[in-house]
């Protein structure tokens, strides 16, 4: 299952960029170049790929990217080193931290882009190595909130609780707060032949994005108000008899108190909060509630929020009394952004996790995972800070910082303060492919290597777990993410437990996930080398464990040494609740953080564009994807241009109470008029995230990306 001449051969793998993991064949040519193809075999995409992918392999040219450590000099500048040099002078600085301060003053920052065994082996680092409860990574500002949500429900969080091929074939699809047409292009044919199949399309959007152009509804509310509209909904769910009332009896508790809290949400009063009239609520209600099948897909619009958690929660509430969750072609799922998001999340790197999804607080987890890692469970530390917590703790009660696979400088809120926060650290050190803003501030920066050059598994939103094939030779000069904890490790004292395989690593992390909700323990390499991914979970059979291969959440379960097929669909016969039964949550409409006031009167919402990735620092670098998205811009309605006077391409001044960004105007009517969008892929003075809001929600930890107060300006020169 390894290319026998990973540089010569056509290597079937995955895109390095979001959670759709579109296959592609990755091909050496002449000249030493990478050429990506299509791969039409791979179900998933069918060989569509988004012009990211496509220009993937520019960010794997020697040119591209760090091909050697960089150690900070005397005077100041960032020079080449060796990699002893670089990683004794981690591990020096680690250790003389941890030796004046203690082990929490050091912390570790991980990434939903790290594959399943990095995730894993970094997680286990800080615990083990460093004995650290300061480790948390980048998704917590990605599906966070979906995932609380999605765990206080049923129970259990996978994104997508069914493969995208039911989506075509159910009757409605409520989208809130997402656009897959920019985001993921190649998953927009799952709604397109979901209207060719005579199903409808509604996209709650606060813009008139390319997916909403294809809806037959589109709702826009005000941002921050969408937890409003879903109570609205169900409200007009109950008063027109809509309810699945035997659903909601056999398979639901806590529907009274959900209905009493709905109830309160008549739709005059949601229409005044939201802006959304009672009419289009009760057609949205109406397309719902007509078919026998029907989903509500959520993305970062719900769920970045301070009270993201809440708003899922409203929205869930929606598809359990339709008695929609846990049933065929039907349900809830989560949109995941990153492209392992899923995964990133379930191996140990979030601040609350172990292996397995795990609860670090659970005795039986943490007595199970010190087993595998071979330590005292005692010695495991809690849970630590969350993602913002962490960055905001820095230079205070957190002294060093090693960072993997994260640009924190761009992608975090509040980031001038998280910039400073990151320059008043005894120390950081960061691994990256790029020199990216954040490693600009490093002490030392370690190059490493990066998906087409190096094995390793990704889950994508659907739960399904892929291999990530080596098709090509790293550059001279970089090494793999877990050659550096294998390297850091050793220097500190743990001379064992850090293999630089992915498949060893593999291995030991289906063990440490057997038995969990996110149960690994029956894939490994070759069959993934040999099926177009398998879902989670997936336990071993008995034989090979000794114990009962029987889930909670399985559709099918397994007595013999027959592997487990995978679990493609959830929750169809129980939910993964004790009880077995999908809790509704009493949730309430509450305003966001920040609303406008006289100094700030305008909403400010934040968010991608197709041709640029997360931070940017990839695709940023990549000539055909800067072209076509140069730089940031503030798209606002000709009514709010025309009150400032501000024409097409003008500069725009947009102030938060945390700060300035300027970019120039992009005047449009697919937004409304008491709200500015900027994309966020950009450092400098164009950054999106000067402005945004860190209030935090407070189950996820989630910040307020997509609402804050702002005021907009014309900019003299
Ligand atoms: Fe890559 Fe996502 Fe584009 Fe597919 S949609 S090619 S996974 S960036």
């Amino acid at each position: 299952h390894r290319p026998a001449a990973p540089d010569t051969a056509a290597t079937p793998t995955h895109c390095p960029y979001c959670a759709l993991q579109c296959g592609m064949n990755l091909t050496r040519v002449d000249g030493g170049t990478v050429e990506v193809s299509e791969r039409a075999d791979f179900p998933v995409n069918r060989g569509a790929l988004c012009g990211k992918g496509r220009t993937a392999a520019a960010v794997l040219a020697p040119g591209a990217r760090l091909t050697s450590p960089l150690v900070r000099s005397g005077d100041g500048g960032l020079v080449p080193a060796g990699w002893d040099e670089a990683l004794d002078r981690i591990a020096g600085n680690l250790e003389r931290t941890r030796a004046e301060y203690g082990a929490d003053a050091l912390g570790v920052f991980g990434g939903g882009g790290l594959t399943n065994e990095k995730a894993y082996a970094l997680g286990k680092f800080a615990r083990v190595v460093l004995g650290t409860s300061q480790i948390d990574y980048n998704g917590r500002f990605c599906m966070s909130s979906a995932a609380a949500a999605g765990t206080r429900a049923f129970g259990l969080d996978r994104g997508l609780p069914f493969p995208l091929e039911d989506i075509p074939r159910t009757g409605c699809v409520i989208l809130v707060g997402s656009n897959p047409a920019e985001t993921m292009p190649p998953s927009l044919r799952y709604f397109t032949e979901l209207r060719e199949n005579g199903g409808t399309l509604i996209v709650v959007d606060p813009r008139r994005t390319r997916t909403a152009e294809q809806a037959d509804l589109h709702l826009a509310p005000r941002p921050g108000t969408d937890l409003a509209l879903a109570l609205g909904m169900l409200h007009l769910v109950v008063a027109e008899g809509r309810v699945d009332e035997a659903y909601v009896e056999e398979r639901t508790s806590g529907w009274e108190e959900a209905r009493a809290a709905a109830m309160a949400h008549w739709p005059e009063y949601v229409e005044r909060i939201t802006g959304v009239s009672v009419p289009e609520l009760r057609e949205a209600v109406r397309l719902f509630c007509t078919p026998d099948a029907a989903m509500v897909l959520t993305a970062r619009g719900p769920e970045q929020q301070a009270k993201g958690t809440d708003t899922v929660g409203a929205w869930i509430n929606l598809c359990l009394a339709t008695g929609r969750a846990g049933r065929p072609r039907s349900g809830y799922g989560c949109l995941t952004g990153q492209g392992n998001g899923q995964g990133g999340r379930e191996h140990g790197q979030k601040a609350d996790q172990l292996p397995g999804y795990r609860r670090l607080t659970d005795p039986a987890a943490r007595r199970h995972v010190a087993e595998v890692w071979g330590v005292d469970p005692d010695t495991l530390p809690g849970p630590g800070r969350s993602a913002y917590e962490l960055l905001d703790a820095l230079g205070t009660d957190v002294r060093s910082l090693l960072v993997m696979g994260s640009n924190p400088v761009v992608s975090a809120p509040r980031a001038a303060h998280v910039e400073e926060r990151l320059r008043s650290l005894d120390f950081l050190a960061v691994c990256d492919v790029v020199l990216s803003e954040t490693a600009e501030l490093a002490d030392v920066v370690l190059p490493v290597t990066q998906w087409a050059e190096e094995t390793g598994t990704t889950t994508n939103l659907e739960g399904r777990v892929l291999l990530r094939r080596r098709a090509v030779t790293a550059p001279e000069g970089v090494r793999g993410d877990l050659e550096v904890l294998h390297g850091l490790a050793g220097r500190l004292g743990v001379e064992k437990g850090f293999p630089t395989d992915p498949e060893e690593v593999f291995e030991e992390l289906r063990r440490a996930s057997a038995g969990g909700p996110a149960d690994y323990s029956g894939i490994d390499y070759r069959r993934l080398a040999e099926e177009d991914g398998v879902f989670w979970p997936c336990p071993a059979p008995p034989a090979d464990t000794g114990t009962s291969t029987s889930t909670s959440t399985s559709t099918s379960t397994s007595t013999s040494t027959v592997p487990h097929p995978g679990t493609p669909r959830l929750f169809l016969d129980r939910f993964a609740t004790d009880d077995g039964r999908a809790r509704f949550a009493p949730v309430a409409h509450r305003p966001s953080a920040e609303e406008p006031d006289a100094e700030y009167p305008v909403l400010l919402t934040t968010g991608r564009v197709v041709a640029q990735y997360q931070s940017g620092a990839q695709t940023r670098r990549v000539a055909e994807l800067n072209a076509a998205a140069p730089g940031p811009f503030v798209e606002l309605h000709p009514r709010l241009a025309a009150r400032l006077g501000a024409a097409e391409g003008d500069p725009l001044a947009v102030v938060s109470r945390r700060g300035r960004a300027v970019a120039p105007a992009r005047i449009t009517t697919g937004i409304r008029p008491d709200t500015v969008f900027m994309p966020f892929h950009w450092p400098g003075a164009g950054r999106a995230n000067t402005l945004t809001n860190p209030a935090l929600d407070p189950t996820s930890r989630m910040p307020e990306f997509k609402v804050c107060a702002v005021r907009v300006e014309t900019v003299t020169s």
